[in-house]
């Protein structure tokens, strides 16, 4: 049996009508407005940015893509974020990471203002995540588990592993899963006889950057496999899973591209949707999350 390609691309697109749908609701409330400061010369981070801007145009989230340059020091990028947070007109500011040499990006996230951190990434809202009652929640684990609702993978009492432990992508994934009972174990580098781990998982996160690391025999036959990277090999987008191996094994596989990628960018716009309705609450719509 080969496993069923999850379609990422056509959940995204489900999210962002309802979003837009939500927002055309009410005409006479003021649409989001997200503000992305992108100060790096990583040319993944402008075509992501890239991706948010057009996205937020076909949801209807008034967008605002601020550049300062590479060499902007943490002081600086500290100022354009304190402006942004005293701007009563700003609902939702993302600081795309890596920035660049001189900037500090922990200093810079932890400076956005809790309620218009629309990724999540401030330790404030981690910390809410952790307890249990999150504001928002980071993007690409937040689509991941919107994935496993839309294809019917229900996480209580599920075994998931989740390999990688980043405060973007594995942590709050692993917080998510636990929040939604499932029974979590979190991989990294230092993880003795990962296979063996992986193996026991009925849901498996791959969230490491080394391509095609996860191979068919680590995989436990008929199990969710979600891989969340990314990595450019020759010019392509690779994943973390093996796929020619994997897909006969497991019984759920995300692609790469077109599997978490264009949830990331959908679960954005949410976020960013429900920052400014909590923030303008006077005609906003009524949101269902
Ligand atoms: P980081 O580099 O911050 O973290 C990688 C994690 O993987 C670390 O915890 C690291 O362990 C672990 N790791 C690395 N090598 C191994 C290994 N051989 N065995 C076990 N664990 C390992 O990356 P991110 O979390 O930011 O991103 C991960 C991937 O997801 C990247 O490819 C990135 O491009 C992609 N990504 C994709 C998104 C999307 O929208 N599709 C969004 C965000 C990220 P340790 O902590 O011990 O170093």
């Amino acid at each position: 049996m080969s496993a069923v390609i999850i379609d990422g691309r056509a959940v995204a697109t489900q999210v962002e009508t309802e979003v837009a749908a939500l927002i055309a609701s009410a005409p006479g409330w003021r649409p989001p407005a997200l503000h992305v400061v992108l100060a790096s010369s990583d040319p993944a981070s402008a075509t992501y940015v890239g991706g948010k801007a057009r996205a937020s145009e076909r949801v209807g989230i008034r967008s605002t893509v601020h550049t300062p340059p590479v060499e902007s020091s943490t002081a600086e990028l500290l100022e354009l974020v304190h402006r942004l947070d005293a701007d009563a007109d700003v609902d939702a500011i993302l600081v795309q990471v890596p920035l660049g040499p001189n900037a500090d990006s922990g200093t810079v996230l932890e400076a956005v203002a809790v309620d218009k951190d629309v990724d999540g990434f401030h330790p404030a809202n981690l910390g809410r995540l952790a307890a249990g009652r999150p504001r928002v929640t980071p993007c690409t684990p937040q689509g991941c588990m919107e994935l496993l609702r839309a294809h019917g993978v229900e996480p209580r009492g599920a075994r998931a592993v989740v390999v990688g432990r980043s405060v973007i992508v594995g942590r709050p994934m692993a917080l998510l899963l636990v929040n939604a009972d499932a029974t979590v174990t979190v991989c990294h580098s230092r993880t003795r006889d990962l296979a063996a781990v992986c193996r026991q998982a009925d849901i498996l996160i791959a969230a490491t950057g080394r391509p095609g690391m996860i191979r068919g025999d680590w995989v436990k036959p008929g199990a969710c496999v979600i891989d969340v990277g990314t990595t450019r090999v020759d010019g392509r987008l690779r994943g973390d899973v093996d796929r020619e191996s994997v897909e006969p094994v497991a019984g759920l596989l995300t692609p790469v591209p077109r599997g978490v990628g264009p949830m990331t960018i959908a679960m954005l716009m949410r976020n960013a949707l429900i920052l400014a309705a909590r923030r303008r609450p006077q005609g906003a719509p009524a949101l269902p999350w």
